[in-house]
């Protein structure tokens, strides 16, 4: 990181009474990064972003927004746009009218169309929101974050009840967003999403960050698979292999290609089927659970 980070934590620790909820952690994002904050339940990541969000005072340590501490709110909340679990918003205005509203909070100037168009809402315009199904409500909560198009915009598990074609819609704002040089933290328990998106992925267990880097080298630590389901012949398979939960043959290893031409080179001498094969490396979900050992 050549700039100075946008976001600075320094063994942050924060307490609920005697309970140590974070416990030392410490990361930096980079201008105009996607940083992903994942970990297990009750890890510690809404603290840390409360805290980071300026929400929360830190029992301990430091914690630096555009180089000021995030609770001076008049430096760092204009500059911010936060998507939070769940927002609460007026149930008798309307979108139109939550979406402006919302805007002169930020003190952020943007034309409120173009926000209810990035949000996908602009059908929703005139609705109140109390008749706005979770999905539509999850993309309002959306479009008051990107409002006036922030420089760090913080996303908590912004695609939770969305349809497929609101996720895209949503993501495909998040690229416009990072086009004109956001910062993203963003926090989901759809592993998949953070594995395509982010630059860098702080994992988080019992209040610490254990593992932190980019999606490769979180993964280069384990094997890569390979998985079929347990063909119908009677022959002896080429490779050490592990039965599955589900039933699904698995083979781990480190020597993916050479490997995969052994077993399709039998399965061929053989004219042996192997139903659902896949190969590819080590998902995030499989470094995820190395946390849970
Ligand atoms: P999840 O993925 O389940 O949302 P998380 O990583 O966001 O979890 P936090 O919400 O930060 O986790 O909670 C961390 C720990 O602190 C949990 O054990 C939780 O029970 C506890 N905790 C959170 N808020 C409070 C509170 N206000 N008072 C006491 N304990 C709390």
């Amino acid at each position: 990181m050549t700039q100075a980070p946008i976001i600075e934590v320094t063994d942050l620790t924060v307490a609920y009474g005697s309970y140590s909820a974070v416990r030392g952690v410490s990361f930096a994002v980079g201008r105009g990064e996607l940083y992903a904050l994942l970990g297990t339940n009750g890890a510690g990541k809404t603290t840390t972003l409360e805290t980071v969000e300026g929400h929360r005072p830190p029992s301990g340590g430091q914690v630096r927004v555009f180089g000021k501490n995030p609770q001076d709110r008049k430096d760092v909340r204009p500059r911010t746009g936060i998507m939070l679990q769940e927002s609460g918003f007026a149930p008798d205005l309307t979108v139109r009218e939550t979406v402006g509203l919302i805007g002169k909070l930020t003190h952020r100037d943007d034309d409120i169309d173009r926000v209810l168009d990035a949000a996908d809402l602009t059908g929703k315009r005139d609705t109140k929101v109390a008749q706005l199904s979770g999905g539509e409500k999850r993309r309002l909560d959306f479009a008051t974050a990107i409002f006036g198009s922030p420089d760090l915009v913080f996303l908590d598990e912004p695609t939770t009840g969305l349809d497929i074609q609101a996720r895209d819609a949503l993501w495909d704002a998040v690229d416009r967003l990072r086009e004109d040089g956001a910062t993203i933290v963003l926090t989901t328990h759809y592993l998949e999403e953070a594995q395509r998106r982010a630059d860098r992925i702080g994992l988080m267990h019992e209040g610490l960050i254990q593992l932190e880097g980019t999606v490769a080298e979180l993964t280069a630590a384990l094997p890569s698979t390979i998985r079929f389901t347990r063909p119908d012949t009677a022959e002896t398979l080429p490779l050490d292999t592990r039965a599955e939960e589900t039933g699904a043959v698995l083979i781990e290893t480190r020597h993916l290609q050479r490997d995969l031409m052994v077993l399709l080179r039998w399965a061929e001498e053989h004219s042996v089927e192997l139903p659902d094969l896949a190969a590819g490396s080590t998902s995030l979900d499989d470094v995820f659970r190395t946390l849970n050992r």
